[in-house]
């Protein structure tokens, strides 16, 4: 007769059914196995993925050592053959095995005497009318402290069994499909984080970020413990940087650094590992350093080893760029060997290439940098230089003021400015003649001559304003070009010029000296040209001289 009646079953089934996770399953047949009250407890246990085990998924104790349960909870039994257990052996022969409590000998009474049961019994998890199928998903055992575990009580299993089997195999896929899942997404988040690291790197221009970045990135993937990168640098392989992942290895990485600073490897094979990974342009890997050490070997690779002392795992790799080598990265494990894998050798490998890359675009861009600084400064002196130009060919040597070229050119502009203007205030000229030069250089020299020239200059400059443009035009004659100047104030600042060098007594080489001027001025007329405005001017000096010089003529 059935346990279970037909309303109990659906029951049942619907709660079934609608679980699809491993563990609410197993409470669910747990709870199925209790409401029997037939037994005092039981383990469910599943055979992992590989077969090779079972593990105790579900354990329910008797009340005594209820709290076992959580020791016991993941508990794994190898599945060896011919093992005294009888949970091994009840999945092995995909059959209930009971232990022979009378004659108990041995494991089993053993396991009585430990558990204080009176039976025991380990059924597959398999309906027995179905024990050919293919998937046995482990086996549950009974334990019954007071009694025996009857066939009834095991009908009663076996018919939970039936309605459990399907879905248990249902769920354990499940649960082998969500393992998957969440490894193929944890290897796809390390694949964007790694995809990061190469963007990141791609984007750095200091070698010193790259050296950080990139250490970072090798403690992350491998467990070495320190690593080195080394660069040809005039023909020696230099030491650029020396990575730790612990802080514990400083002490030895600070006085290899200091070492191979002072013995860079050379460019010959027999200098040691590092010259060998270069040259070979290949990597070279020391499973244990600690086996080979009393092998032959170079002085710098001797004294690697003394200072680093128990060096175990080393390898070598070339640093690439377009596949020659331009460096070597060395790792160096301390205390435990690494296994390293061939898909670690060409990560490895590939990973070198792009730090090559990296190394030299960084190299690149600070020769550019210097490059563009160094063009920046040589561009502010050419400015400095034509600046100085400009002025020179603007002025004159002699009295620092305006010459002829630039007097010409301002005229024009200002007459063409003043013309548009629709309030003329006034555009005026003055030209400025020492009177007698010729006289005074001949009877106080040339020097005492220039001497004045400078000093009128001097005058000149001081009188005029911001607004206004003095020239030396040739010789002894200068013009003052004067905008928003009109008649009246022309000859006003005419006569005070005058006044102000016959009143000046200049120092030369020949004792105190004065000179007069002259000046003939004028102002814009309507129709003006440069030329007409200039001519005026000129007459006005004309007449100036006529009329006994020092004096002002308007015109
Ligand atoms: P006037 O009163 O009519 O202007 O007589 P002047 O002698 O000043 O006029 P002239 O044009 O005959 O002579 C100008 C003289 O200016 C000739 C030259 O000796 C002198 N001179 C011109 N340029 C320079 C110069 O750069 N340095 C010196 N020391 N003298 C100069
Ligand atoms: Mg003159
Ligand atoms: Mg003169």
């Amino acid at each position: 007769m059935a346990y279970y009646s037909i309303a109990d079953k659906c029951s049942l089934l619907e709660k079934i059914n609608s679980t699809i996770e491993l563990t609410s399953l197993l409470d669910l047949l747990g709870e199925e196995i209790q409401k029997t009250g037939q037994l005092d407890g039981y383990l469910i246990n599943l055979a992992d993925a590989s077969e090779s085990s079972l593990v105790s998924w579900k354990v329910h104790f008797t009340a005594e050592y209820q709290h076992l349960e959580d020791t016991y909870a993941g508990y794994k039994l190898e599945l060896a053959p011919n093992a005294p257990n009888l949970s091994v052996q009840a999945y092995q022969l995909r059959q209930t095995v009971q232990a022979d409590v009378t004659n108990a000998t041995g494991e089993v009474k053993r396991l009585l005497g430990l558990w204080k049961l009176e039976d025991i019994a380990a059924v597959p998890l398999i309906p027995e009318e179905d024990r050919h199928a293919q998937k046995l998903p482990g086996t549950i055992v009974l334990l019954k402290q007071y009694g025996k575990i009857t066939s009834e009580i095991l009908d009663i299993l076996n018919e939970l069994i039936g309605l459990f089997y399907a879905p248990l195999c249902n769920a354990l896929d499940y649960a082998v499909l969500k393992d998957y899942q969440s490894r193929f997404e944890a290897a796809a988040t390390e694949q964007s984080r790694f995809l990061q690291f190469i963007v990141e790197m791609n984007n750095m221009t200091s070698p010193e970020r790259i050296y950080e970045m990139f250490s970072g990135e090798l403690f992350h993937k491998l467990a070495f413990d320190m690593v080195g990168f080394f660069l040809i640098e005039n023909e020696v392989l230099v030491s650029k940087k020396i990575s730790i992942v612990n802080p514990r290895y400083e002490t030895r990485r600070a006085k290899w650094e200091q070492y191979i600073q002072a013995h860079p490897y050379q460019q010959n094979t027999t200098d040691g590992g590092i010259s060998h990974a270069f040259m070979r342009n290949t990597h070279l890997l020391f499973p244990d350093v600690q086996k080979i050490k009393h092998l032959p070997m170079s002085p710098n690779d001797q004294a690697t080893l003394k200072i680093l002392g128990n060096i175990r795992t080393l390898l070598m790799v070339p640093i690439r760029f377009q596949n020659k080598p331009i460096g070597v990265l060395v790792f160096f494990s301390f205390t435990d060997t690494l296994a390293i894998s061939d898909s670690d050798l060409s990560l490895l490998n590939n990973l070198s290439a792009f730090l090559g890359t990296a190394i030299i675009n960084g190299r690149n861009y600070q020769l550019s940098l210097e490059q563009h600084r160094e063009i920046e400064r040589l561009n502010m002196i050419l400015q400095d230089k034509v600046k100085e130009l400009a002025e020179q060919a603007a002025t004159d040597k002699l009295t620092g003021l305006f010459n002829f070229r630039t007097f010409e050119h301002e005229l024009n502009r200002r007459i063409n400015e003043f013309e548009r203007q629709t309030d003329k205030t006034g555009l005026s000229i003055a030209i400025i003649d020492i009177d007698h030069f010729k006289k005074f250089n001949d009877t106080y020299g040339h020097n005492a001559g220039n001497v004045v020239l400078t000093g009128v200059a001097k005058e000149i400059n001081k009188l005029v304003r911001k607004m206004d443009l003095a020239c030396r035009y040739g010789g002894e004659e200068f013009v003052v070009i004067l905008s928003k100047c009109d008649p009246e104030g022309i000859r006003i600042f005419a006569e005070r010029m005058r006044t102000a060098i016959e009143a000046t007594s200049f120092d030369t080489d020949a004792g105190k000296l004065s000179v007069t001027v002259s000046i003939g001025c004028t102002s814009h007329q309507p129709d003006d040209t440069y030329e007409s405005l200039f001519t005026r001017a000129d007459q006005a000096l004309y007449r100036a001289k006529e009329n006994g010089r020092n004096r002002v003529e308007l015109n």
